[in-house]
């Protein structure tokens, strides 16, 4: 468990709870890491995180705050990288009782992010003053990677539809090499149907027509941007999990960052990362237990008992965490 900054702490002790409300038995070993102590320390990645993740080979992960513009580098994409955590998988899913904007839809889609280049490279350089540039990576090893990822997934879950997401008319080499990649592996995928957006054209349709959507499968960059605006679609980013996926390791994380604005206030919503506990357990093959707390999460949704603020209630951290274990009795 990286509980992270922010509203890290918070809603991880709140996922540690209800996951161990589920009766599974997990011996967390809780590594501290927060801009703070990597400040303290000179590095990204200290030694205990990364010696504890290649024992375990899971992570439960808070957020860890990244400086803006300067400062050290982000600790989740140095993570990613370092573990080879390749795909980003982010299910954008309704929850019953939840107020959004398209309340009539039930939305069931899953996102695929390539997760260890793209923008992402942290290539920077000033060529000379007041002239930067910065290096867009992408490479077929990791992107038939991603692709096969997604098509595997569609295939192993009667998924219908794969849609990629890319701007390969302006990066006609970068998003063009991506394209090809999507297109080699969809082609092995009969069965499934494949489309390609253009990323502009695709958040429209997102916003107009999201039960249209099944699969996304994009780079790093594109993927980061429409996980916030699907998360949208559902709710917000209170409630949306995340999983980063590699061939060893996993390490499971909410969509969301360390929201400063409510860190400390206990009112933060452990939704995502309660969620993102349920894609541990099963990658665990925790069955029973990830059963249990996706279904305590409904109930308490459903019921609207327990409402964090982001979703127009007043409860707090705590009390929807009372009222999730408390379900599952
Ligand atoms: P990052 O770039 O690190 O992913 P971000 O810029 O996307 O972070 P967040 O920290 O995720 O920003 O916060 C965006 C907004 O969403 C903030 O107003 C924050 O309060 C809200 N928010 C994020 N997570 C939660 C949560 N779990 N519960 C309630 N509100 C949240």
């Amino acid at each position: 468990m990286i509980p992270g900054d922010g509203i890290g702490p918070e809603v991880a002790d709140a996922a540690a709870r209800a996951i161990d409300a589920t009766g599974v038995k997990i011996d967390w070993e809780r590594i501290e890491l927060n801009a703070d102590l990597i400040q303290k320390r000179g590095e990204v990645l200290p030694n205990e995180v990364m010696d504890s993740l290649n024992r375990t080979f899971t992570g439960l992960k808070g957020p860890v705050t990244t400086p803006i513009a300067g400062g050290f580098q982000s600790v989740n994409v140095a993570l990613r990288k370092r573990l080879d955590l390749f795909a980003n998988v982010r299910p954008i899913r309704s929850l019953p009782g939840v107020k959004t904007r398209f309340q009539d839809l039930k939305l069931d889609m899953v996102i695929f992010r390539e997760n260890t280049e793209d923008l992402y490279s942290g290539l920077e350089h000033e060529v000379v003053k007041d002239v930067v540039t910065s290096l867009k990576v992408i490479t077929r090893t990791a992107s038939i990677r991603i692709a096969n990822y997604a098509f595997d997934y569609a295939k192993a879950t009667n998924r219908r539809k794969v849609s990629a997401v890319h701007k390969a008319n302006i990066m006609k080499l970068a998003d063009g090499l991506f394209l090809r990649c999507c297109r080699e592996v969809a082609s092995g995928h009969p069965e499934v149907r494949y489309e390609e957006l253009i990323v502009d054209n695709a958040s429209m349709q997102l916003v107009i027509r999201p039960e249209t959507f099944d699969i996304l499968l994009l780079p790093n960059l594109y993927g980061d941007i429409i996980s916030d605006l699907c998360a949208g679609l559902v709710g917000g980013l209170g409630i949306v999990p995340g999983a980063n996926m590699g061939e060893k390791h996993a390490v499971f994380e909410a969509v969301h960052g360390s929201a400063p604005d409510i860190a400390g206030k206990g009112i933060a919503n452990p939704t995502a990362l309660m969620l993102s506990g349920v894609m541990m357990l099963i990658h665990l093959k925790e069955m029973d237990a990830a059963n249990r707390l996706q279904t305590a999460i409904e109930t308490v949704y459903a019921s609207q008992g327990a409402v964090t603020r982001d979703l127009g209630g007043n409860a707090t951290t705590q009390q929807f965490t009372d009222a999730v274990i408390a379900a599952m009795k």
